[in-house]
């Protein structure tokens, strides 16, 4: 129906008379002449019906609105001088209609596509019309691009691409399953995959050695701004590996990404930081390095303190840690907020030291000993106007107040340096973690993540075991992860040992691979990417919705198709199923 996309016409076509076809963007009618921005997906030209070319085209232009579609005929000309527009890739030549039709008329639009920011539910509700806004567009364009490079890069470096089944069993990553009734088996329920762990273990077991898959993966969590129910994620897995032989390969894919949708390169190599290191100076295990800002474990200061609050802490058990800031003038308005925004993190309280006329200032200093205070200034190397903050709490409450208020600080003080991008690996986690409210282990990564030193070293010391488990962090934000896993059956059965999973729950759950693990299995390990997160990211984007064709809200629902909905009862009889909502 055309000769060229509108985007693709430039000075090389004057003279030429074209075809093109698009949904009308803007028009204007300046009585003589009247205007059209003619849009596909690769761009806007401008189009002139002018009497003096057609008549009959001006005439019946007069009728055309937004986002009609139409098919164009006429000359490419350069534009007269000052009409020129160097904002726009083809602003220096027009289309002078000859002849047009109107393929498709448009209703006036629930939202007009060049507005700044569209009401969101109207976005999703019409999202047909929202992806023709050309900054959506860009967005998926990209994501194809990202496709691409990723399939592009793996393939080079051997891998294999597969599909896993979405119809499936329970797989044990740790959020809630969507599940699926099966209508020939009356009762019985597929899950769909958190992730396809054990079907790229299994594929490893077969014999492939390098498996990637670009895949949907399900989890009926909480959502954010940064989750979503279905997402993509890169997965990967490879045979015959350890940790740096996995780490290698993900920071090369990454870097491709990051070249291809950034156009830079991003700082390599990507600096390694283990689990402990990241928890003792930043507080979380995916610290935000573009700032720093160390906390700083103060409980030595206070060994004989007569400060009530500290010495509690100490016979408790508990950590003191400390952040300063530096060079920046705090009102006690500042501070009282600083306070607030640490009890609406979860703190018992926030205390603040203030360095002024050389002597600290605080509520609290009265008790304190003129070491512990001479200690804070030398550590600290505290200067006139250096405030300091501290928590004293039980260790893991410490490290999260203080881990969320440094990025508070970071944020309120504008510290962080949004221009630059700060990729990390974290590395050597904990294989488990005790799960107050199933009052057991629980895995930290997944279950099948093999630990560094053989779990029978620990002698009741299970917390201590070190999973040959890792993160990839940007900015603050986990967008990958994986581990080595178990791949013999004995050192598999000694996990599940000490999740307390039973050997029939075990066999149940997954006895097929427990079954491959006995016969060759071989040494094999991987991760997973965070797609739509690492596009958000690197697009610089707030919302994953936005990296979607299709998202859901924050409620889980379609807003253009409606899903979920209720089904009829023919359904719910095929599937014998009656519904009783509680
Ligand atoms: N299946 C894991 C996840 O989705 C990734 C991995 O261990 O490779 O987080």
């Amino acid at each position: 129906m055309r000769d060229k996309h509108c985007g693709s016409v430039s000075r090389d076509d004057i003279g030429k008379v074209i075809e093109l076809a698009g949904w009308v963007f803007r028009r204007r009618d300046h009585g003589g002449l009247i205007f059209a921005d003619l849009r596909d997906i690769t761009g806007i030209v401008q189009v002139v019906f002018s009497p003096e070319i057609s008549s009959e085209a001006h005439e019946r232009a007069g009728d055309i609105k937004q986002e009609y579609v139409l098919k164009v005929t006429g000359r490419v000309e350069k534009r007269p001088p000052e009409t020129e527009n160097p904002n726009m890739p083809t602003g220096d030549i027009e289309v002078l209609a000859n002849s047009f039709e109107i393929l498709n008329t448009s209703k006036p639009l629930p939202f007009q596509l060049d507005e700044d920011e569209p009401n969101e539910s109207l976005r999703l509700k019409y999202r047909y019309l929202d992806l023709r806004r050309p900054e959506i567009q860009k967005i998926f364009l990209a994501r194809h691009k990202a496709y691409k490079v990723t399939r592009d890069y793996l393939t080079d470096k051997g891998f294999y691409e597969f599909e896993t089944p979405f119809l499936t069993k329970s797989t044990p990553e740790g959020a809630r399953d969507f599940i699926v009734p099966s209508r020939l088996n009356a009762g019985m329920f597929y899950a769909l995959p958190q992730s396809p762990q054990l079907f790229k273990q299994i594929l490893m077991i077969g014999g492939f050695d390098r498996y990637f898959q670009i895949v949907r993966c399900f989890r009926d969590e909480e959502l954010r701004a940064d989750r979503q129910p279905e997402f993509t994620q890169i997965d990967i897995e490879m045979s015959f590996v350890d940790v740096d032989d996995v780490l290698a390969l993900g920071e090369g894919l990454i870097m491709s990404l990051y070249k291809e949708l950034k156009g830079t390169d991003a700082d390599s190599p990507i600096p390694r930081m283990t689990y402990a290191d990241a928890m003792e100076l930043y507080g979380t295990d995916k610290p935000d390095l573009r700032f720093d800002l160390p906390l700083k474990d103060i409980t030595g200061i206070f060994q004989g303190t007569e400060f009530g609050v500290f010495k509690k802490t100490i016979n408790e058990g508990g950590i003191i840690k400390a952040v300063v800031l530096k060079g920046k003038t705090l009102s006690r308005k500042d501070l009282d907020t600083a306070v607030d925004a640490a009890k609406d993190m979860g703190a018992g309280g926030l205390i603040w030291i203030r360095k002024e006329n050389d002597a600290l200032q605080s509520p609290v200093v009265k008790f304190m000993k003129d070491e512990e205070k001479a200690s804070l200034s030398k550590v600290f190397e505290l200067s006139n106007g250096d405030v300091l903050f501290i928590v004293a709490d039980k260790k893991d409450k410490t490290n999260e107040v203080m881990g969320r208020f440094r990025l508070y600080i970071g944020e309120k003080f504008g510290l962080i340096d949004k221009a630059t991008d700060k990729l990390l690996w974290v590395t050597d986690f904990p294989l488990l973690e005790y799960s107050e409210l199933e009052k057991r282990y629980i895995a930290r990564h997944h279950p099948f993540t093999s630990p560094k030193e053989s779990i029978r070293n620990f002698n009741g010391d299970y917390e201590s075991i070190i999973a040959r488990a890792y993160d990839l962090v940007l900015n603050g934000v986990e967008i990958g992860g994986g581990s080595i896993r178990n791949y013999r059956m004995d050192e598999q059965l000694e996990m599940f040992r000490l999740l307390n999973i039973k050997e029939e729950e075990a066999a149940e759950k997954f006895g097929f691979l427990l079954e491959a693990l006995e016969m060759g299995a071989p040494p094999h390990g991987g991760i997973a990417f965070g797609f739509d997160r690492i596009l958000m990211m690197f697009l610089g984007l707030e919302s994953i919705r936005d990296v979607i064709p299709f998202p859901k809200t924050q409620k889980g629902t379609c807003l253009m198709t409606g899903a979920p909905s209720s089904i009829g009862q023919k359904q719910l009889n095929e599937l014998k199923i009656r519904t009783v909502i509680k």
